[in-house]
């Protein structure tokens, strides 16, 4: 078929970029970012479906808990019995089972204490923090490790068992069989690490002022270790950093703690009657039907009672059903609120929202912790399924950072005291900070309490799920949440990491991670934000997650399960997307290199030869001399002698001659029926043509959202989707054929595609427009006399360590 190209005419008078196609693309550096990611995915079985699914033979153990624990707040000392049942649905034979020590991890020889590192000072020299010599000191001083009494089976009979780092190994009597079950019983105790001082995720606090503890534990009991079909035991010793990998169960507890301390635990309290006085129980019935936070316990109670000392203890019973953890916090300076949280979704119970906090935390605490612990459930349940527990807690348990487990969380942020007037403020940084640290860390009852990703292999598929909701709960409670503290847009903040030095992909174990908070939280956050928003679209996305989080809640998805069900519930090929921005390091950057335009040329030079002439002035100046002579008046000889024309001064080359009539029509008549058509028709509409350059400079490729600015004054927004970049992920050109002329473009207007580097996302390019700030050069050099006659200061009462705390912590110290 004959084909006829039109000849397109440059209008703009710019010199064509190298096509594409002219970039070197097959030698050695070529990639292909859309290649399929199932090379690199572990095959699908009957365990886990090429959807993404679990598949028909999905198994996962259980393991059953009840336990007595005793808290000496005297001694800082917790002592448990406990007995497991533990089930395995393996199609496997277990000779032996693995728990998890974590409280180990404080053992002066364990793997973490023996490897940890020191970065230098900011110069470069060696340097000591007075945090980290505090904790030198206070590990010196007492040994931490969990204490093994006695590890038996049901009868009583003592189990041989091997403790290998923070990991314990009981060998079995006789091999467990696939459906069976195994009871034992371990008795066990530790000393509790003052938090503040060792660092980790619990323990306690001692406030220095009133002498008063505040006790919140997790990680004290053994715990069974995950056994999975895709790798066997979890074995990984606890490094402080990946976090715990579990099975789900039921869980009976009784606490024994002082008389006077108020216990706020996982799971629901089922002796109320002998724990909590009438008043107590009234209020919490009452705060059970209110649509706003109500006290259980008051300020002004709780400061009586914190001042009291009680000898006498008290036993709290819990219950909590199908969970993978137990946590609890016991203080006798509880200050308690509640509130109870109706779900929009009938599948979920009533829910009571609580929060338990010191009057340290006041009055912070009681204006917005429940009401974020409300708010979480009823967001989060909107994008993933109905909140399964009778509670969710927050407890206020340090003063910064933030920590989950199954139907309570460990939060930070209080407000500052002046220490002279005793007056108290907070900052917008702890306000933000505590709403977002609750959001958060309830979020995790959904990731990965609930949907129960492997938290020692892979932190951001916990928390970088739950960054990406937390982030879409913010926005729902205010407009630009927290932009005191950071740019609430996710893809604009988080360029600045995405260009860093010392970057690991995403896909890289919980312990070897660099850059701990923007890798695991910020940035896999900011790709499913890019996702829903931009590549996906709310639809196709919400749709696809809360398919992910149904069909793995109560079940361990891995990484694949992720990447392919939000491909296979969307019906959206994600490959190079996952690829990009979970196994490898590079960033957005694209380059709105140039724009051409044109217009059709007809080939009739009744049309083109004036247009030619247009366009030829206004590209060719004349000479400057030319200019300066008329400039002076000067007259030329041909304007004083008119006479002196001819033919040649009344044409000029782009004078239409009949030999190019002639032409054009011979050209005319040779063309096909359809093509003289069209031809005509693009005389007709008068298009204008336009080609514009794209260069790849950051490596990930992006969809190209365009804002095209027209000669009149309107704008049209366009989605060019990233498979533009399949042939060549380092240079395109796009063709753009407008019925009206174009006078700019803008690449990326809304900022929504993380985009590095916008000095270069404008045709024709911005001026960079800020303001500049003056400075005096100020010369300080030390005056000796004079500093001598300062005067000396009075030595201060009760003057102590402060601060200086060392422990690594999320962005916001968020776990
Ligand atoms: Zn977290």
């Amino acid at each position: 078929m004959a084909v006829v190209s039109f000849v397109l005419s440059a209008s703009m008078g710019m010199a064509p970029m190298a096509a594409a196609d002219a970039i070197e693309q097959t030698k050695g550096n070529w990639q292909d970012k859309f290649r399929q990611l199932d090379v690199d995915l572990p095959t699908p079985n009957t365990y886990r479906t090429a959807s993404g699914a679990p598949g028909h033979q999905y198994w996962q153990q259980r393991a059953d808990y009840s336990m007595d624990l005793k808290l000496d707040a005297a001694a800082k000392r917790l002592t448990g019995r406990q007995t497991v049942r533990y089930h395995n649905n393996s199609p496997d034979s277990l000779r032996y089972l693995w728990l998890q020590l974590d409280q180990n991890i404080f053992k002066d020889k364990s793997i973490a204490e023996l490897t940890r590192t020191s970065s230098p000072a900011k110069d470069g020299g060696d340097q000591i923090s007075y945090g980290t010599l505090a904790r030198v000191q206070a590990l010196k001083d007492t040994q931490y490790g969990m204490e093994i009494g006695s590890v038996t089976d049901e009868g009583g009979r003592a189990l041989p068992y091997t403790v290998v780092d923070t990991m314990m190994r009981i060998d079995l009597p006789r091999p467990l069989a696939p459906g069976a079950s195994f009871t034992f019983k371990v008795e066990w105790a530790h000393n509790i690490i003052n938090q503040d001082i060792v660092g980790g995720r619990s323990g306690y606090e001692h406030f220095r002022d009133t002498k008063t503890d505040l006790f919140f534990l997790a990680q004290f009991f053994p715990r069974m270790a995950a056994y999975t079909d895709y790798a066997g035991w979890q074995h990984k010793a606890f490094l402080g950093r990946g976090e715990f990998t579990l099975e789900f169960g039921d869980y009976d507890v009784a606490l024994t703690v002082p008389a006077d301390h108020v216990v706020s635990a996982s799971g629901e309290l089922l002796n109320p009657g002998d724990v909590l006085t009438q008043t107590q129980r009234d209020r919490l019935a009452k705060a059970a039907k209110a649509d706003q936070p109500m006290f259980v316990v008051t300020p002004e109670e709780a400061l009586a009672n914190e001042k009291e000392t009680d000898k006498a203890t008290k036993t709290w019973r819990f219950s909590a059903k199908n969970v993978r953890d137990f946590a609890f916090a016991s203080s006798n300076k509880f200050i308690w609120d509640a509130m109870g949280v109706k779900q929009d979704n009938p599948a979920g119970p009533p829910v009571l929202a609580m929060s338990f906090y010191p009057n340290e935390a006041e009055p912070l605490w009681s204006k917005y912790s429940t009401w974020a612990v409300a708010h979480t459930i009823k967001t989060y349940s909107k994008y993933s399924f109905a909140y399964p527990y009778p509670t969710a807690q927050s407890v206020n348990t340090w003063d910064g950072g933030g920590m989950e487990y199954p139907m309570i969380t460990f939060n930070g942020f209080r407000p500052n005291v002046d220490k002279k007037t005793g007056k108290r403020t907070y900052t917008a940084n702890a306000k933000y900070g505590l709403i977002g640290v609750v959001i958060h860390e309830i979020g995790h009852i959904y990731y990965p309490m609930i949907v129960n990703s492997d938290e020692r292999q892979w932190t951001w598929m916990d928390e970088g799920l739950n960054t990406f909701v937390q982030n879409v709960a913010h926005l729902e409670w205010e407009e630009n949440f927290g932009e005191h503290r950071r740019n609430p847009n996710l893809p604009a903040e988080i360029t600045s990491y995405m260009t860093s030095q010392g970057q690991v992909p995403i896909m890289t174990q919980s312990d070897s991670v660099l850059q701990f908070g923007p890798n695991s939280y910020t940035k896999p956050a900011t790709a499913l934000t890019i996702l829903r928003e931009t590549v996906m679209g709310r639809e196709l996305f919400d749709h696809a997650f809360r398919e992910y989080s149904q069909r793995w809640k109560f079940k361990r998805p891995t990484p694949s399960d992720f990447f392919r069900s939000m491909e296979d519930a969307s019906g959206i090929d994600l490959d190079w997307f996952w690829r990009g921005w979970f196994y490898t390091t590079d960033h957005v950057d694209i380059d709105l290199a140039s724009v051409r335009e044109y217009r059709i040329a007809t080939g009739n030079p009744d049309v083109e030869k004036p247009l030619q002439r247009e366009e030829y002035r206004r590209d060719t100046k004349e000479p400057l001399g030319q200019v300066h002579n008329r400039e002076q008046g000067l007259k030329t000889l041909l304007e004083r002698e008119p006479g002196l024309k001819d033919f040649y001064n009344e044409n000029d080359k782009f004078t239409p001659t009949n030999k190019d009539r002639n032409k054009f029509a011979d050209m005319v008549e040779g063309l096909e029926p359809w093509e003289r058509e069209a031809l005509a028709r693009a005389e007709k509409d008068g298009d204008w043509v336009y080609f514009l350059d794209f260069a790849n400079k950051g490596g990930l490729v992006m969809p190209l959202p365009l804002l095209l600015k027209y000669a009149d004054g309107t704008q049209e927004f366009v989605m060019i989707p990233a498979e533009i970049w399949r042939y060549n992920a380092k240079a395109v050109t796009k063709m753009l054929i407008r019925s009206k002329q174009i006078v700019g473009v803008e690449l990326d207007p809304r900022q929504e595609i993380a985009d590095a580097d916008v000095s270069n996302n404008a045709y024709p390019r911005k001026i960079a427009a800020s303001r500049l700030e003056l400075y005096k050069s100020k010369d300080e050099t030390k005056d000796l006399m004079a500093d001598m006659l300062v005067e000396l200061k009075a030595k201060k009462e009760g003057e102590g360590k402060e601060g200086a705390k060392d422990v690594p912590l999320a962005p916001g110290g968020q776990q």
